[in-house]
């Protein structure tokens, strides 16, 4: 791999050894770093300080769903700069933009019936917020031992310290004594990698709800109080859940009165071609976390869904246990909440399902046209969401290594014809904004030909 085809040393546009702790970055104290600067945005595209232009196939971190100049949402928040930038929503005190948000979230979700939104600046700090939220109900609920949560293998729920414990990802945990006891991992349900010989994807899945019942019952399920899904595994490789797996994992939680919470970061307003994932597995939540596409990252925003039993608990409760003391300065900020309250809008007003479905199938299937590739092992995803996998042999057990930067040396490619792409290890993860067109979506296609053809 040339030096200056590799990711990391990319554009070399004289930032060398700046001035960042770069979140998620290899090697931040070396000054040979040169990070690709990126200045503008137009529609499905970024611009790079030197006038490169990149067809954005993640949406930012798989986020801008809207693209990159959608005047709506920047008028909003320059109408809501204008008559108020800031009031905090602490002590009964509040805005109206969150107050006007709150409502329209709750209208929003339809999968079961939510009764509260709680808001924060960012989807760790909404995943941080159901740990706690848990924690409080089930003080009040008098069963202060039922305490522990079960994430997933390969999940991601964020890098503070309860969302990462909660992430199931080695390079999260490893360095900074993590995860926290009270997070138990359970299986990754990625068919592909795991599934027995000959077991089918159903077979499959009950292997995998059976598997978190005795975990379950190994730790005492007085011990567990809620489990944590993302309804398509995003940035743990791109994992669509495997044929009738919510079903049976929504089964065994109930079973033993654990709640279920589903993160909905990346898949919420309509990324998977319906609203919410939950909508498209038919995932009965107690507790949602959303943040991303919620403001279309124009402005920082999460949020977590309360259904009533639990917003009930708390609320009968508190005069017992004391206010629920958490919250953010930001929670509720009212330029954030005006931007969502656009945002959400134009997902309604421009049927934003209709244009996610029209060209879903030609992002999906114009990929997947390549999965006979001798170096991917498997293509993945379902809506405006895919992954490539790069393997030797095609085998999910034979990895190359990792000092080859197969992965890398793709995105480079990507890169230098003209697109962005997320590299993770041997992973490629694409997640593109709702309003592609369809040509934006051949261009794509075609940079992917090229740069797997380099590859090659
Ligand atoms: N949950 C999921 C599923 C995510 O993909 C992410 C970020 O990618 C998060 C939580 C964390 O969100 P944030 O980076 O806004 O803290």
């Amino acid at each position: 791999l040339q030096k200056e085809e590799s990711t990391d040393a990319s554009s070399g546009q004289g930032f060398k050894g700046h001035d960042m702790l770069a979140p998620f970055t290899a090697g931040w104290q070396s000054t040979d770093l040169h990070p690709l600067v990126i200045q503008k945005s137009e529609g499905s595209y970024v611009y790079d300080i030197n006038g490169k232009k990149y067809l954005d196939s993640l949406a930012g971190l798989w986020c801008t769903a809207l693209g990159g100049n959608e005047p709506r949402l920047v008028d909003a928040a320059v109408k809501q700069l204008k008559t108020l930038p800031f009031y905090h929503s602490f002590w009964n005190r509040t805005t109206k933009p969150s107050l006007d948000l709150a409502k329209e979230l709750l209208d929003t979700f339809t999968a079961t019936k939510m009764a509260k939104a709680f808001f924060t600046n960012s989807g760790s700090e909404a995943n941080d917020t159901q740990v706690k939220l848990v924690w409080y109900y089930n003080n009040a609920l008098g069963r202060p031992e039922k305490k522990k949560f079960i994430a997933r293998s390969k999940a991601y729920h964020g890098s503070t310290l309860i969302s990462a414990s909660l992430s199931g990802l080695p390079a999260l945990h490893h360095k900074f004594d993590l995860p926290a006891p009270f997070v138990l991992h359970t299986d990754c349900p990625h068919y592909w990698r795991y599934h027995l010989p000959g077991e089918t994807e159903e077979e499959f899945s009950t292997r995998l709800a059976n598997n978190l019942e005795n975990l379950i019952l190994k730790e005492g399920p007085e011990t567990i109080a809620a489990f944590i899904a993302e309804p398509v595994m995003g940035a743990g490789g791109v994992i669509p859940p495997p044929a009738t797996y919510f079903d049976k994992i929504q089964a065994v939680v109930k079973k033993y009165d654990i709640l279920f919470i589903a993160d909905e970061v990346i898949c919420a307003f309509g990324r998977l071609g319906t609203m919410f994932g939950c909508d498209k597995y038919n995932m009965k939540p107690d507790l949602v976390s959303v943040a991303k596409a919620l403001s279309s990252a124009y402005m920082p925003i999460g949020a977590v869904l309360v259904s009533p039993e639990v917003s009930d608990v708390i609320h009968s409760q508190s005069n017992k246990l004391g206010s629920f003391s958490h919250g953010f300065t930001y929670s509720g900020h009212p330029v954030s909440c005006a931007v969502a309250i656009e945002a959400l809008k134009i997902y309604k007003e421009k049927n934003i399902l209709e244009q996610v479905n029209k060209i879903a199938p030609k992002f999906q299937e114009g990929l997947k046209a390549f999965s006979d590739s001798p170096i991917i092992g498997e293509i993945r995803g379902t809506g405006l969401i895919l992954g490539t996998e790069f393997v030797d042999n095609k085998s999910p057990h034979d990895p190359y290594p990792p000092e080859w930067g197969v992965g890398a040396y793709f995105g480079a490619q990507c890169e230098k014809h003209g697109m962005l792409v997320r590299v993770s290890g041997d992973n490629i993860m694409m997640s593109p904004p709702f309003i592609m067109t369809l040509e934006e979506i051949d261009e794509l296609i075609s940079i992917y030909g090229k740069a797997l053809q380099a590859t090659e």
